[in-house]
């Protein structure tokens, strides 16, 4: 089945580091933005689809008001077929989760919740430009346990400006007094164009050394795999039973449906990426005019991203679903590559195919480049 990707493009404030489809201050736009997806959706010529999973991501989606949430996933369901037991998730930020607007948005059908918490640290969130507390952040997991949510993730970072080992140590053991079944734990990456990168290029912050941050790495791979969580995608933990349905989908190459300003979208053959502007995507909604790109995947290259978003998973290249999809053998493709990159230490032989090793996980760019070809 489909997962649906629905894009907020919404934040009440630009973080220093991001580079995300978000904007900051045009909160105005929401109110004919969300009618403009509804629009999409209602008249998406994938009418009647099968879906298990919708995924409200962003910006901050949590920035919608509970009617407007409530339009979205009318829209859906009236267009297409949602799995009565689809994974229905919403990314939200601790300062826009408050108890009762949690309990309408479980009572609405929204049974998933992904926080940005990124660090527990007040120096380190407020250097990253985060604008909620600690005390917000475990708020917003207690009020979520109360309004009835028991599928609960959030994501936390690491080698940030400032940040130590100690601090990292000291974000696990807070994340893990919190019931999430889920985190995301991302390696900060610097993107040119933001204030961060300013403030790096200019001295004005460092970073830590990569020493420092292999360093964190391996204290969270521990730190998870000693809490019983499943390491089963490079920055991905879960409970057992709670890996994240949706994301599972873009590293298995099941195609997805993405509404909303810069989303995307892939039919197993063509990948299509919207527009990023605003007001256009508002007059525009339901029209050819809101994509800004569409690549015919040919076979080579289908094979290609197959394999590299394979081994972003734990499970790796899986020979037989290769074969079954392509109908030739990995080893006919990339046998070489694979040859030498598990002498190399970068990959290993698996029951079904062969996966990352630890030292494959912190080289990991260069593993996936290595499958161009
Ligand atoms: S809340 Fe998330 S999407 Fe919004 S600016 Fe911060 S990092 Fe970017």
């Amino acid at each position: 089945m489909t997962g649906l990707y629905i894009h907020i493009p919404f934040c009440r404030h630009k973080c220093r580091y991001c580079d995300f489809p978000s904007y900051g201050g045009v909160e105005s736009y929401i109110p004919a933005y969300t009618e403009a997806l509804c629009r999409e959706i209602s008249t998406s010529p994938r009418e009647g689809l099968a879906v298990d999973t919708i995924y409200f991501g962003g910006g901050t989606p949590s920035l919608l008001t509970i009617p407007q949430i409530a339009s979205v996933l009318q829209a859906v369901t009236q267009h297409f077929v949602v799995d009565s037991h689809a994974e229905i998730t919403l990314e939200g930020n601790p300062d826009s989760l408050d108890g009762d607007y949690l309990k309408q948005l479980r009572r609405l059908g929204i049974n998933r919740l992904s926080m940005g918490i990124q660090s527990f640290q007040p120096q380190l969130l407020h250097s990253l430009g985060r604008i909620h507390s600690r005390r917000q952040a475990v708020e917003a997991v207690e009020y979520a346990v109360r309004a009835g949510f028991d599928n609960l993730s959030a994501d936390l970072m690491y080698g940030l400006p400032g940040q130590t080992l100690q601090m990292v140590s000291d974000d696990l053991e807070q994340l893990f007094q919190l019931p999430l079944c889920h985190t995301s734990v991302y390696s900060l990456i610097l993107e040119q164009g933001t204030c961060l990168h300013h403030d790096v290029t200019t001295g004005a912050v460092s970073l830590p050394p990569d020493e420092q941050v292999d360093a964190m790495a391996s204290l969270v791979h521990q730190a998870f795999d000693a809490h019983g969580f499943d390491h089963y995608e490079i920055s991905s933990y879960a409970r057992p039973g709670r890996r994240s349905r949706h994301n599972v989908k873009y590293w298995t190459y099941v195609p997805y449906l993405g509404f909303g300003v810069s989303a995307h979208s892939f039919d197993g053959s063509v990948r299509t990426a919207h527009i990023a502007n605003i007001p256009q995507y508002i007059r525009d909604a339901g029209r050819q005019s809101v994509l800004a790109e569409s690549v015919i995947i040919d076979t080579k290259r289908a094979q290609e991203d197959y394999c590299f978003l394979a081994l972003r998973m734990r499970d790796g290249i899986l020979y037989d679903d290769f074969a079954r999809r392509f109908g030739v053998s990995v080893e006919s493709e990339f046998g070489k590559v694979v040859e030498r990159l598990m002498a190399q230490g970068l990959l290993e032989q698996t029951e079904r195919g062969c996966r990352l090793t630890s030292l494959g996980l912190a080289y990991g760019n260069y593993v996936f480049s290595q499958f161009i070809r």
